[in-house]
């Protein structure tokens, strides 16, 4: 296989190219090689498509994007699905129909070759389902269980998914029992042939005289109980795939896969950024001048012990090891950042007062400064 192309150099933009310019770019070259309006090979227009779609998959995402400028093409690759990008791991069909709406394709065939299996060869894998999932920092720190109760596309049990109330099926006359039917349309001076399912029966091939009342088809939405593993260190953005958990196929192929996006709340108490995170601890003057040793929380409850040096500056950042999040990728942890924060204090008792106007006048601000008055 030849060499991955620079991602930047697949769309022909800038480095530091900004969303609009990249989409400007994706919409422009998706024109000249959708496998179904270019004027290439066929054979070369869909692999150069495919290859446009992932660069602009990653290019979008400004995980992934981070990640790519970081390591390249290695450090990508890891979050696609099996090690490397396909069309289950594109994001933006939305983007492909919002390009080829206005020029007649409105979904339906076009789509299925890239996001259902074989265009005209089946059985066509089931749909893929997406999940959005919510939950706390604290949750993605440890990884957990979760169950969900997704409303799924299950065989009907009245009658057996035949779609009949009899179970008696004829065959569809329109489409000869295939379930696809050709379509020729003119648009200006090209002609398109799509192959698309059959209006008739709806791409089953089947023709039922008396449909189970049950039912649509055999086919029927029912609740579904689903265990979700969560691991620790998952991050907003990331996406979980359960094999075959999606809608099942129509035709006999297997069921599609449900991908889970992940959405990591933000927390009260930290921030993050990557595996690191960060937090504001307020001091006093007296600490940040005398040094102290104060308690921080830390994520999951824990407090931890900060030695403030004596001479601290407000601003200053004290790092504690290994207290941020589980590293996906690699070992171990990242780090918790401590902002320290000086609190001047709005009263003061008269006595306060007079010791720092003693501080003051012991020539603290000749010393602080190089003056005498204020
Ligand atoms: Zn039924
Ligand atoms: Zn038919």
């Amino acid at each position: 296989m030849a060499e991955k192309r620079d991602y930047y150099e697949v769309l022909g933009v800038e480095r530091q190219a900004g969303e609009e310019e990249v989409k400007k770019a994706y919409r422009q070259l998706a024109r000249q090689y959708h496998p179904d309006v270019t004027k290439e090979d066929p054979k070369v227009a869909e692999e150069r498509f495919k290859e446009i779609s992932e660069a602009y998959e990653v290019l979008m995402d400004k995980q992934k994007r981070d990640l790519y400028d970081k390591y390249g093409h290695a450090g990508v690759n890891s979050q696609f699905q099996g090690g490397g990008f396909n069309w289950n791991d594109f994001t933006h069909q939305g983007d492909i129909r919002d390009i080829f709406g206005d020029m007649g394709f409105g979904g339906g065939s076009i789509f299925d070759m890239f996001f259902g299996g074989g265009r005209s060869r089946g059985p066509h894998q089931g749909q893929s389902l997406r999940y959005d999932l919510d939950i706390t920092l604290e949750e993605a720190a440890e990884g957990i269980t979760k169950e969900v109760n997704l409303p799924l596309t299950v065989k009907c049990e009245a009658c057996k998914g035949t779609g009949s109330k009899s179970g008696k099926e004829g065959i569809c006359q329109q489409c000869k029992g295939t379930g696809q039917v050709q379509r020729v349309e003119r648009r200006g001076y090209s002609q398109f042939i799509s192959v698309g399912a059959c209006p008739k029966c709806g791409g089953t091939g089947k023709d039922i005289k008396d449909p189970c009342p049950e039912c649509d088809g055999g086919w029927t939405r029912k609740r579904q109980k689903i265990s979700l593993e969560i691991p620790k260190g998952v991050d907003t953005g990331m996406r979980l795939r359960v094999a075959g958990a999606g809608e099942p196929s129509t035709d006999g192929g297997p069921p599609g896969d449900l991908y889970v996006v992940v959405n990591v709340r933000d927390h009260k108490v930290f921030k993050r950024d990557g595996a690191d995170l960060y937090t504001t601890q307020e001091i006093s003057f007296p600490e940040a001048a005398l040094g102290a040793t104060i308690d921080v929380p830390t994520l999951g409850g824990k407090k931890a012990e900060v030695p403030i040096p004596a001479g601290t500056q407000p601003g200053d950042v004290q790092r504690l090891k290994g207290l941020g999040m589980p590293r996906m990728e690699g070992h171990g942890k990242g780090d918790l950042y401590i902002r320290l924060k000086l609190v001047v204090p709005k009263k003061l008792t008269a006595e306060q007062k007079d010791l720092l106007r003693k501080f003051d006048g012991d020539g603290a601000k000749k010393r602080l400064f190089g003056r005498n008055k204020g």
